[in-house]
């Protein structure tokens, strides 16, 4: 797990000053990744780096020689049109990008004028997925969510008795994962009202969000080699939001007996920017469970996991209706939670996939699951917060909402906050439903 260096500083700063206002998402404490273009360009896709309003082109700023040692090739990999080269190259050569990058932008650097060249202001750009993603699981971590869902689903028997016990997830599909910014159509499927005979094929009508967090694989383990959980975080490179878009009239016909399937797969939205592991190094949170509930099993447990494998990012959801738009209104926010309140951590999620020996790869993504935090004010799907539909949304301009509407867009937002640290973010997820097809 990435320790406290000189990188996270708080009285670091930038001669980018825009990086310095103590409000950015991005000081030079965060650093993160991304790949990205000028909008309506035909350039090349690239990596590039955050921090303040700009981007650090990281294509220019290997040919203006600015990387040299240690932090040469990763610099050289965080230039292609894809990280998972980046990705797969491990936590050290990440570091050592990290502390290159870091003394280039700091105030005083001799490398202000070389670097100063190579960047392009953050309004100006567009975004690619930053890895091609191979292969995408999606868990279940928040006991919270669990056990919402549960009741609702299975009113007699929420939370079903495997789940204190081992990280639920499933395989989704990454074909239909998109970038933040784009819009996706209302999927058709099959649906089945309860007092129905049959089901019919439809577009859905209860369009829903899920806010989670997507965990980017770093290196890979080989096929039959498990990851132990002491090994777990040297495996993930980092953290982006992920809107994990959900039919719920889809679901609950099609997802006995093997699980979730068309009501997920139509799209997923994650936020460009990837926010290393040891840029979160200052906001780990202690992982502990109930003193009457099962301990994890050992292979899921280390004393670091239970000291520090947890991690404090709030995070918040809003909407912005296509009438609020019209009045030039403000996105309104419908739910606030944090990572921390996870049943499960990161590194049990890579070590539980892998303890069957399953192989993992540079650019896999793991979503952790909808992090419902434990009231209802911090339930992260719209299921949840309208108790099934029951009791819809109040937004500030008068419109209510049960489901997603054509037209609607959500936000996802994310950030860590402490005292002795700076304050770091990660950006917006940013998608749009449109009407279905005719
Ligand atoms: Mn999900």
């Amino acid at each position: 797990m990435p320790q406290l260096n000189d990188t996270h500083d708080p009285k670091l700063t930038s001669w980018v000053t825009s990086a310095n206002d103590g409000q950015t998402d991005f000081p030079i404490q965060n650093l993160p990744f991304a790949v990205f273009r000028r909008q309506g360009s035909q350039e090349a896709w690239r990596g590039g780096v955050a921090i303040g309003d700009q981007i650090v082109d990281m294509a220019t700023a290997v040919q203006a020689g600015v990387f040299s040692g240690d932090a040469l090739a990763p610099a050289q990999a965080a230039a292609e049109s894809t990280l998972n080269h980046l990705m797969g190259m491990g936590g050290q050569a990440a570091s050592a990008l990290r502390q290159a990058l870091s003394k280039a932008l700091q105030t005083g650097s001799s490398q202000e004028a070389a670097l100063k060249a190579c960047l392009v202001p953050r309004v100006q750009a567009e975004y690619a997925l930053p890895a091609r993603i191979g292969d995408y699981t999606d868990f279940y971590t928040s006991v919270h969510h669990a056990t919402n869902i549960g009741k609702l689903f299975r009113p007699d028997n929420p939370l079903l008795p495997n789940y204190k016990w081992v990280p639920i997830g499933y395989h989704g599909r990454s074909s239909s994962i998109v970038i933040s910014g784009q819009t996706f159509k209302r999927p058709k499927g099959q649906v089945k009202p309860p007092e129905a005979d049959a089901p019919v094929l439809k577009a859905s009508a209860r369009m829903d969000i899920e806010l989670e967090m997507g965990v980017f694989i770093g290196r890979a383990n080989e096929l039959g080699e498990p990851i132990a959980i002491t090994e777990a975080e040297d495996h993930v490179f980092g953290l982006v939001l992920f809107n994990d878009w959900s039919a719920r009239d889809i679901q609950p016909w099609e997802y006995q007996p093997l699980g979730p399937f068309l009501a997920k797969n139509f799209a997923s939205t994650i936020s460009p920017w990837i926010v290393t592991m040891e840029a979160l190094a200052p906001f780990r949170a202690p992982f502990s469970r109930p003193a009457d509930d099962p301990q994890p099993l050992p292979y899921l447990s280390s004393a670091t996991n239970s000291a520090r494998g947890g991690l404090d990012i709030a995070l918040e959801a809003l909407v912005l209706t296509p009438r609020m738009r019209e009045a030039g209104a403000a996105p309104a926010r419908i739910t606030h939670s944090n990572y921390k309140h996870a049943y499960w951590t990161a590194a049990q999620m890579v070590t539980h996939h892998t303890v069957n020996g399953c192989n993992l790869q540079p650019g896999d993504l793991l979503g952790t699951g909808t992090l419902s935090g434990p009231t209802l004010d911090q339930a992260c799907a719209l299921i949840e917060l309208t108790t099934g539909g029951k009791n819809p949304i109040q937004l500030p301009n008068g419109e209510q909402r049960t489901w997603l509407e054509d037209g609607d867009t959500i936000i996802l937002r994310g950030w860590c906050q402490k005292d002795g640290a700076a304050r770091i973010g990660f950006g917006e997820c940013v998608g749009t439903v449109l009407p279905a097809n005719a």
